[in-house]
């Protein structure tokens, strides 16, 4: 027996996936609660650069980065730990925009269209019933019919689930940290660079009013070795690079503290836990350096609020929505996923990064040719 007071929808996280999920199902006229455990506008670590993919779905729920004044980003630069340079057009591009400014009119959007915006509300259970979903948060009890867990890259619910990537030991592929800034410098509008390190890679674009994400991932056997401390890292192992260096010595840091985050894991994931259907990160994440797990966590968003619609209306069963999310969730994302494990595999150790970025730099094509195959179309 469904309780009363049943939310057809509940959403877990409110990054991008929760966020634009929860407007396109209010969109096609469902009731939607969507649980933020922190309160909006907030900063996090995010190189805050959106491939061009996702422009048409942003304008479709109201976000026009035409009207928000966002830098334009065209090209690419990528350097070896040893300063070797690669200067690229991006085959697609992007826009930079801060996460506390997107997620923010996001969440403004979501509450003006009717969506019950629970922030500094974290769900501390999610179960399925029988039939409906038990949501347990810090304010309450509430129902669902169908819920999305939305929550990022590791959260306590994937604690609680025991899920598969939190119990694996230290590889190379989790167990990254990463760090973010918002600076002054002097750097062209139009172009991101990324600098890679000994065990990691730094990225700087342009967001709003004229300031720059500098935002860097790697791993926490470099901070351990720095006894802790990211100053020390950053003194020792970033600045051996000579345009991490000039980039740190001489830009405006706004904040005193920057935002981090620790525990990032690459590691495959499942889609579903107890029914409820995994969206963005908390499915499975990207890596950084291919620039594109914004689009990605909205663009499974769209796939997913298809099925959950579908569902909704009674037009397919619980199941069928499972297997057809997860089966154009694999055609979307599976191999821009074990594209963007392999090219992470050639960035850390200096020698091997040095020489790769050598041996590419005169095939800009083949660049190119990379940067494409961990894109998608726009959707
Ligand atoms: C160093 C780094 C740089 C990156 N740079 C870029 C880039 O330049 N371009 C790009 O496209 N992508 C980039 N990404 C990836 C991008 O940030 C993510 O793919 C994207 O944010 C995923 O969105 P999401 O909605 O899945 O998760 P998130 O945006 O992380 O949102 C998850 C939300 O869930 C909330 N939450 C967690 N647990 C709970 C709970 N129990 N209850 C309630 N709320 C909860 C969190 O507070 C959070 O707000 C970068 C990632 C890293 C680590």
């Amino acid at each position: 027996m469904i309780p009363e007071n049943t939310y057809d929808v509940a959403i877990a996280g409110g990054g991008l996936a929760g966020l634009t999920l929860a407007i396109q199902m209010r969109m096609k006229g469902h009731s939607v609660i969507l649980f933020e455990k922190e309160r909006y506008p907030f900063h996090r670590v995010c190189g805050e650069y959106i491939s061009l993919e996702s422009l048409g779905f942003l304008k479709s729920l109201g976000i026009d980065p035409e009207d928000m004044d966002c830098p334009v980003i065209n090209h690419l630069i990528v350097s070896a730990p040893d300063g070797t340079l690669i200067k690229q057009e991006l085959p697609l591009g992007g826009f930079g925009i801060s996460r506390y400014r997107l997620d923010h009119r996001l969440a403004t959007i979501a509450r003006e269209l009717g969506v019950i915006l629970k922030e500094a509300d974290k769900v501390q259970e999610l179960r399925f019933k029988e039939g409906y979903f038990e949501i347990r948060s810090a304010s309450g009890i509430y129902t669902s019919l169908v819920a999305a867990g939305c929550f990022g890259k590791r959260s306590n619910l994937d604690i609680k689930w025991k899920r598969g990537f939190t119990e694996k030991k230290p590889s190379k592929l989790n167990n990254y940290i990463g760090v973010k800034y918002h600076v002054k410098t002097d750097f062209p509008l139009d172009t991101i660079a990324l600098h890679n390190f000994s065990d990691g890679y730094c990225g700087i674009s342009a967001v709003e009013d004229g300031r720059y994400c500098l935002c860097y991932l790697t791993t926490a056997s470099n901070l351990e070795r720095n006894g802790h401390s990211i100053e020390k890292m950053q003194e020792n192992i970033l600045f051996r690079n000579p345009y991490l260096e000039k980039i740190f010595t001489t830009a405006e840091f706004l904040w005193e503290q920057p935002v981090t985050i620790s525990q990032i894991s690459f590691e495959t994931k499942s889609m579903f836990e107890d029914h409820v259907l995994m969206i963005g990160d908390a499915a499975g994440m990207i890596t950084p350096l291919c620039g594109n797990g914004m689009s990605m966590a909205m663009h499974a968003s769209k796939l997913a609020a298809n099925y959950l619609e579908k569902f909704l209306k009674k037009e397919i069963s619980r199941t069928e929505m499972e297997i057809s999310y997860t089966r154009d969730w694999d055609k979307a994302f599976s191999s821009r996923l074990k594209m963007g494990r392999f090219i992470q595999s050639l960035f850390g150790k200096p020698a091997i990064t040095n020489l790769f970025i050598r041996a590419m730099k005169p095939f800009p094509f083949l660049v190119r040719e990379l940067i494409r195959k961990t894109h998608g179309q726009p959707f």
